[in-house]
């Protein structure tokens, strides 16, 4: 009975306020005035009411609250927003490429809303093209960024508001000339191999600067810009922020799973896909390796490991008639 009067309840509303939300601006200032103007003859009303429920509406930062005695008011949550102050107190290294090692990563929850950009805080396409590479296990390594080819010597833009957080060549591991720029709204963006540095650390910058000239400095086989985008260290595909190719935001809210900071997550996977990314990682949590004595041959080690020999030449990536070598390790799990 209850959740039937909850079901009409949400239809009555839904057809008598949920277009104010879009439209009028000043609708929850309208609600407060009639509270105050209430508020006299209906006080003591008012502190006796009893929430029964609350239910969701098309608005992600306002919920509806139903009451005992069948009246209903809206409920706003609090809404992300764009910090300029805070997010340069803590954790800040103008020394190491990385800030946050040593970052509690269990403090951050299972999915954070981020407002990328705000009437004050723009975006502009750090170099507009189309990405080459992206971010994926690549040739032994994890790539946790994109890379954007273009000449040595074109400009590079910063995507956002922020302060220079680290600006070298020397100490960048392959990143080669390197900047990291922390935001507002509380990213942190990478720029590598470039040929030339125009920001120094603690620089106030705005989105569309020009921090860097692009080049092929570092671990680069050409000219290109390779970008990453990190929360609070952890790195996740740019592509589901940013249309490279188009120079735009996907859009100005972005909501960031913990499961993005994962090499074999990235933008446009499918549900099965994006399942499949997290048990990898799973996977090689677990992986378990062995190295070949003398007189080993891959059945001999697939039995003493409770495994297959395709399941090895699989992990491994070899052939059953590859020939094995005493002290090499091979991934047995
Ligand atoms: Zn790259």
């Amino acid at each position: 009975m209850k959740k039937i009067l909850s079901i009409i309840l949400f239809l009555a509303i839904a057809f008598t306020g949920f277009a104010q939300i879009d439209t009028d601006d000043n609708f929850f200032e309208d609600e407060e005035d009639e509270e105050l103007a209430d508020a006299d003859s209906t006080s003591i009303e008012k502190v006796v009411k009893i929430a029964v429920d609350t239910l969701r509406t098309k608005d992600k930062y306002t919920n509806v609250i139903l009451y005992e005695d069948q009246t209903w008011d809206y409920l706003p949550l609090p809404r992300p927003g764009i910090d300029s102050t805070s997010i340069y107190d803590r954790w800040w290294n103008t020394e190491s490429l990385h800030a946050y090692i040593g970052y509690p990563k269990e403090s951050i929850p299972d999915e954070v809303d981020i407002l990328l950009v705000d009437e004050t805080h723009g975006f502009k396409v750090p170099y507009k093209t189309k990405v080459h590479s992206g971010f994926k296990w690549r040739r032994k390594r994890a790539h946790t960024g994109v890379d954007l080819p273009l000449d040595t010597g074109d400009s590079v833009r910063v995507a956002f508001d922020g302060v220079v957080r680290f600006s070298s060549s020397s100490h960048t591991g392959g990143y080669g000339g390197l900047i990291v720029v922390r935001h507002s709204n509380g990213l942190e963006t990478y720029y590598g191999h470039l040929s030339k540095r125009l920001v120094i650390p603690g620089e106030p910058v705005k989105a569309g600067e020009v921090i860097g000239l692009g080049g092929s400095t570092g671990r680069s086989t050409g000219p290109h810009l390779h970008f990453e985008t990190r929360y609070k260290g952890q790195a996740f595909d740019p592509e589901r922020i940013i249309e490279f190719e188009h120079g735009a935001l996907r859009g100005s809210l972005f909501t960031l799973k913990k499961d993005y900071f994962n090499i074999y997550s990235h933008y446009g996977q499918s549900e099965k896909q994006e399942a499949e990314a997290k048990a990898a990682v799973v996977a090689a949590k677990q992986a378990q390796y062995y190295k070949v004595r003398s007189g080993d041959t891959l059945s001999r080690i697939a039995s003493r490991n409770g495994t297959t020999v395709a399941k090895i030449c699989k992990l491994n990536g070899i052939s059953a008639n590859k020939v094995i070598r005493p002290g090499q390790t091979l991934r047995v799990r």
